[in-house]
């Protein structure tokens, strides 16, 4: 596996791939890697004649720079498994070679980025698809491949696609979780074996809702959400929303549309964990 530092070289490296017409698979990530990264850098390989993984902690896109500071970084680890799962590049660029210093960033993302994770971490969908159009547009990969474990992050880079007109093709990859349900995350490490195990209510709630919303309304299922997530006490809810899948919108019945995701984000002690489930049709 090659590993690049520099834009520079990236470019220069991808040239002869660009002149032969290769398709170029991309996935991006901030490290930690886990199954759930792998699944994606698999699909890349199958669908394309170079997969290019990212690993960049990327500065902006974090509200608390206490939360940037923690985020685990075990990069030797991370590249002996890019090494392991024969993925072609890695690219690994320090901040500064990503950002001038100066740098200003604004995009109308039609109020996608206003709701659920926009509320609680103001400013962090300007981050993503301010390093994420950065990175489409050096690499100018044919797809690029992002879990559904962050929905409205795929949602949100779709709509940069589109307002940008870019050429890339974007796949969603199904959640990868842990044997109990729990979708893993690179900060399920932070958690400590209480907090692991409490978290695993998240995905039991989500799942519940699933039966739930065959026979309950849209607001009962959420208040038994709720509850489920809530029960043993160790777990504080952000918000537990019941959306159309395009417009990340409430729905008020299961009438309201035809693609209809419930969407969660928790906070179990300092870590936050997220995790969705689509409700119409089944995925
Ligand atoms: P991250 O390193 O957390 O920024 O994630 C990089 C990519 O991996 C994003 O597209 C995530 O949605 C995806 N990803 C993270 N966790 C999972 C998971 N459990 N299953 C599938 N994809 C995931």
């Amino acid at each position: 596996m090659k590993i690049i530092k520099s834009r520079q070289e990236l470019r220069e490296l991808l040239e002869p791939f660009r002149q032969a017409n290769l398709t170029i698979g991309f996935v991006p990530t901030m490290g930690a890697l886990h199954e759930g990264h792998f699944s994606l850098i698999r699909q890349s390989k199958k669908e394309n004649g170079l997969t290019i993984c990212s690993i960049f902690v990327n500065p902006t896109q974090f509200t608390d720079p206490r939360d940037l500071e923690l985020y685990p970084r075990p990069i030797e680890h991370d590249i002996k498994m890019l090494e392991n799962a024969e993925t072609d590049f890695l690219f690994h660029p320090e901040a500064a070679e990503m950002y001038a210093a100066d740098e200003y960033w604004s995009l109308d993302l039609q109020g996608l980025d206003q709701v659920m994770e926009g509320t609680f971490r103001p400013g962090h969908f300007q981050g993503v698809t301010q390093i994420v159009s950065k990175f489409f547009e050096l690499i100018l990969p044919t797809r690029a491949y992002f879990g559904q474990k962050d929905y409205q992050q795929f949602r949100v880079i779709s709509k940069m696609v589109e307002i940008r007109k870019l050429s890339v093709v974007l796949v969603k990859c199904p959640i990868i979780r842990e044997d109990d349900g729990l979708a893993m995350s690179s900060r399920n490490i932070q958690l400590s074996c209480t907090m692991r195990q409490a978290s695993v209510n998240i995905s039991k709630a989500l799942f519940r809702a699933v039966e739930d919303s065959f026979t309950l309304s849209v607001d009962e299922t959420i208040d038994h959400a709720v509850f489920n997530i809530g029960k043993n006490g160790l777990l504080e809810l952000e918000y537990f929303n019941i959306v159309d899948a395009l417009t990340l919108q409430p729905v008020r019945t299961w009438g309201d549309s035809d693609e209809i995701l419930a969407l969660t984000a928790v906070k179990a002690g300092k870590t936050r964990l997220i995790d969705n489930q689509y409700l119409r049709p089944l995925e």
